[in-house]
């Protein structure tokens, strides 16, 4: 047989509390680091990332991530506008469920 007792687990996280734009310093409290939405229902995120190291399927993955946080505004006005001085439009994928 079986006895349990309970046993309280006090432990600290980290979680994302804000986040800023990296070009203008405008706050985001989502959550969701990436997802720059005012509402519950909108959509908006951004993700502006790169992800670098290696992946041995039987040792294991040790990856370093860069992240810029972009709000929608800087988007439009500076990322978009970057790649379009290299005359390219960004790859649209529309989704609907
Ligand atoms: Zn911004």
């Amino acid at each position: 047989m079986r006895e349990m007792k309970t046993v309280e687990h006090r432990y600290r996280s980290q979680a994302v509390d804000s986040v800023r734009c990296d070009c203008c310093n405008r706050i985001n409290r989502n959550q969701d680091e990436t997802d720059w939405a005012t509402n519950n229902y909108a959509v908006n995120e951004i993700i502006v990332s790169r992800e670098t190291g290696t992946n041995y399927p039987s040792d294991g993955m040790n990856t370093t991530t860069e992240r810029f946080h972009v709000c929608p505004d800087c988007w439009d006005a500076h990322v978009k506008t970057l790649f379009a001085s290299f005359n390219s439009k960004p790859t649209i994928i529309e989704k609907e469920a």
